[in-house]
C-alpha cells in the first residue's frame, strides 16, 4: 500500500494501491474562496518519490525555542513548518508535506515531536506520517474542520475553542481564513499564525484574508472576532506559514492592522476613492 500526497496542496491521503480519485480539496461543491489555496489538486506523489528527488531543508533558529523548516524546491503550498521546544516535548506546527530520514533526523536532533497541530486544513500535510514517525503522538484537529481530514487515523484528536497540548503552549481558535483557523502561542509569547493572520510587504503590518493566494479579504466582523479572541493573550513575535516575521510589538501591530482593515472594508473611507 502507498500513501499518496496531492501535489496541489501537499495533503497526504489514505494508503491504497492506486491513487485516490480526488483530493479532499477537489470537491465540486466547494467554492474557490472556501479552498483558499493554489492547486490544482488531484495529481499525486509519494514519500518515497519525494525522498528520491534532490532537495534542501532550510532551517531557521528564531531563538526562544522556536525553529522553522522548509523544503526547497517547495511542494504544494510551500509552508514554513515550526517546531516549538519545551521541557515537556515539542509541538510540530503546520507540519511538512513529507517525511524521510533526513528531515526526521533534523527534527529528532531538535528534540523530536510530542504533539502535532496546524493552523488550518491546508496545513494538515503529512501530519499522520509525522505522528507515526515519532511514536504515534497526538495530532490535534479543530473540530470545525474535521470534514477536511484527508487521512483519518486513531492519532487524531478533535479540539475546540482553546487547548493546551503542552504546558504553556496554547492553541486558540479564532476562525476567519477557514472555520477552524487557529493560532499557537508559546509560553513566552511567540504567536504562530499559519495564515490565520497573513503577512504583508511591510514587515510592520499584517493582513486578514479569506483566500490568501487570491487576496480575498475577510469581513470587518471576522477580523473583529479574530482580534477579540486574541486580546486576552500576550505576544510580542508573530510568524506566518509564508515566512513573514514580526519580531517585536506583534500584538500592537495586529491591533493596528485590524483597525485599518475594518475601517476600509466597512466603507469608512469610500469618499476618498
Ligand atoms: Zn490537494
Amino acid at each position: 500500500m502507498t500513501i499518496w500526497i496531492c501535489t496541489g496542496c501537499g495533503l497526504e491521503h489514505p494508503d491504497s494501491v492506486v491513487p485516490p480519485e480526488h483530493c479532499v480539496f477537489d470537491r465540486g461543491a466547494v467554492t474557490d474562496e472556501e479552498r483558499g489555496d493554489l492547486g490544482p489538486h488531484g495529481s499525486w506523489t509519494t514519500h518515497e518519490e519525494l525522498a528520491g528527488r534532490p532537495y534542501e531543508i532550510r532551517h531557521r533558529d528564531h531563538g526562544r525555542g522556536v525553529h522553522s523548516l522548509r523544503r526547497e524546491p517547495v511542494l504544494g503550498i510551500g509552508q514554513w513548518s515550526f517546531l516549538v521546544q519545551t521541557p515537556r516535548g515539542n509541538l510540530l506546527w503546520d507540519p511538512p508535506v513529507f517525511v524521510d530520514d533526513q528531515v526526521a533526523g533534523l527534527v529528532r536532533a531538535l528534540g523530536g515531536v510530542a504533539v502535532i497541530a496546524s493552523s488550518h486544513p491546508h496545513m494538515f500535510a503529512a501530519q499522520v506520517s509525522w505522528s507515526h514517525a515519532f511514536g504515534r503522538v497526538p495530532v490535534l484537529v479543530n473540530a470545525l474542520d474535521e470534514e477536511w481530514v484527508a487521512r483519518p487515523d486513531p492519532v487524531l484528536e478533535l479540539w475546540t475553542g482553546h487547548a493546551e497540548p503542552l504546558p504553556g503552549v496554547e492553541l486558540v481558535h479564532v476562525g476567519g481564513h477557514m472555520r477552524g483557523s487557529a493560532v499557537a502561542r508559546t509560553a513566552d509569547g511567540t504567536l504562530l499564525v499559519g495564515d490565520t493572520i497573513a503577512g504583508s510587504l511591510d514587515p510592520g503590518w499584517v493582513s486578514f484574508q479569506r483566500n490568501v493566494p487570491r487576496r480575498v479579504p475577510l469581513s470587518a466582523a471576522a477580523v473583529r472576532r479574530i482580534v477579540e479572541r486574541l486580546e486576552p493573550y500576550e505576544y510580542d513575535r508573530l510568524y506566518t506559514l509564508g515566512g513573514n516575521t514580526v519580531d517585536r510589538d506583534a500584538k500592537q501591530i495586529v491591533r493596528a492592522s485590524a483597525t485599518r482593515h475594518i475601517r476600509w472594508v466597512s466603507g469608512e473611507f469610500d469618499h476618498l476613492i
